[in-house]
């Protein structure tokens, strides 16, 4: 009996707690349509992605908003195509890579942390990983793996380097038909009812931006409280939520990788 009653009161207070998302718009300051991300809640992440000219502007824009900003860092993908101008590469050299990762900085200068554009070739890769969460670590940002491929490194490699990370649980609008972003945005509302919270990633499309619009406001109904990214970030382990997205992992590992390895730590 006292046991039950024990359990009955755990239960509660537990529920009592309510489940938290938080959510990041992607690839801000692409285009000057992107700006109507600004009418969502303060609590929703901007990742602005890099020199462009819109990405200071969107920067201070949100900021003011007291709204957090991280980095959107372009990461070298597994097609190579579409990828931006200054993107990370797996030929780069250390040096490169952290001067790139200054200057991008210097461009989203409110941002306080990263999340990789992209970058399903790069994430899988222990030495351009390592450097970045080495640069990461001096800089006191954290890291938001996007997971666009299930064998990235990149959530592991942060915690080692002792970066404060999180990994995107649900892609919203990976297919932007109005369908699939409720059936993702109801994905993402069930994972954080089972684990406490989750992390989704939108874009600023027109139909994402009207409808969460109108669906972040019936969270309070469901139980969930949209919190700030740097709210749900953690040094320890966090769950995997693997969709049924493609990917590969690379094999055999690039040739500068094996050749480097001997070199490092
Ligand atoms: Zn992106």
């Amino acid at each position: 009996m006292r046991l039950l009653l024990i359990s009955c009161f755990l239960y509660i207070s537990f529920s009592a707690k309510a489940s938290q998302i938080a959510l990041i718009i992607d690839d801000m300051g692409n285009n000057e349509k992107d700006a109507m991300a600004f009418t969502l809640p303060s609590n929703v992440t901007f990742a602005i992605l890099p020199n462009k000219h819109l990405s200071k502007i969107f920067s201070k824009r949100a900021t003011a908003q007291q709204r957090e900003v991280i980095l959107h860092m372009p990461m070298e993908s597994l097609a190579g195509n579409n990828q931006e101008k200054n993107v990370l590469l797996s030929n780069m050299p250390p040096t490169q890579i952290v001067k790139m990762l200054k200057i991008a900085l210097s461009t989203v200068p409110d941002a306080v942390g990263v999340n990789n554009h992209m970058g399903s070739r790069l994430t899988q890769l222990t030495l351009p990983m390592s450097v970045t969460m080495e640069f990461l670590s001096e800089q006191g940002l954290f890291f938001v793996d996007s997971r666009t491929t299930r064998y990235t490194k990149a959530e592991a490699i942060a915690k080692k380097n002792g970066v404060l990370s999180a990994k995107r649980n649900v892609f919203i609008d990976h297919i932007p038909s109005s369908e699939q972003i409720d059936k993702q945005f109801h994905r993402l509302l069930s994972l954080s009812k089972k684990h406490g919270y989750a992390v989704g990633i939108a874009h600023p499309y027109p139909q994402t931006l009207e409808y969460l619009k109108v669906h972040l406001q019936t969270l309070q109904k469901h139980g969930i409280e949209l919190v700030k990214l740097s709210d749900v970030l953690s040094s320890g382990s966090t769950y995997a939520y693997h969709s049924n997205t493609k990917s590969q992992p690379i094999s055999p590992a690039p040739k500068f990788q094996s050749s480097m390895k001997s070199k490092s730590r």
